[in-house]
């Protein structure tokens, strides 16, 4: 089961950056966090805090990465750290895409930026395959989800919107878009694939 606390941005601490200084200074405070070796457990509650801070605000996201697709929900890379040990996407939704049930094999932090996201939470049956579970819970700006092998990898994400798009940020304990991941087909069975970006920084 995916864990969804909601972190509240009144529990960001620091000095309020400008709309220009948030997105480096949330990738500059990350870096710190990773460069100290923090354990997954560090990582994902210190980086809950500071994308909680970072998502508090809907004044900094290039509007290059703010675009959607008309066939499915799009992924555009913010920022690669140079050594590949993580890294910051945005994720838009039209109205009515979702992803199919899907891993993520390292730890991952989602924030909502814009509009409303449906999480759709799986159980791993006896065989350890991801069975959708029945819960689900509806994220809003400023919430943020953590998901990794540990605290539970398996969900199914959507819009859950009428109309508009909805927006939010990840971040992923490695170049998230090389990582071969599975999903669930359409048959029940369990099946690779490498997500890639629809976009990445110039
Ligand atoms: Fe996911």
């Amino acid at each position: 089961m995916t864990r969804h606390d909601t972190t509240s941005a009144a529990t960001a601490a620091g000095p309020a950056p400008s709309a220009a200084e948030r997105f480096p200074a949330f990738v500059a405070a990350l870096t710190v966090l990773v460069d100290r070796g923090a354990d997954e457990p560090t990582l994902l509650r210190e980086g809950r805090r500071l994308l909680a801070g970072l998502v508090a605000h809907d004044d900094w996201l290039p509007a290059a990465a703010a675009r959607a697709r008309d066939d499915r929900y799009a992924q555009h890379l913010l920022h690669r750290d140079p050594q590949g040990r993580f890294s910051v996407v945005s994720f838009v939704w039209g109205p009515g895409q979702r992803t199919p049930v899907h891993d993520h094999t390292v730890w991952g932090l989602v924030g909502v930026l814009r509009g409303a996201e449906r999480c759709e939470e799986c159980t791993l049956d006896a065989h350890g395959r991801p069975q959708l579970n029945g819960h689900a819970h509806v994220m809003r700006p400023g919430d943020v989800d953590a998901v990794s092998p540990t605290v539970g990898d398996w969900h199914r994400v959507s819009s859950a919107r009428e109309d508009g798009l909805s927006i939010s940020i990840h971040v992923y304990g490695a170049d998230i878009g090389a990582v071969q991941r599975h999903r669930l087909a359409d048959d029940g069975t369990v099946v690779g694939f490498v997500s890639g970006y629809d976009s990445v920084p110039a």
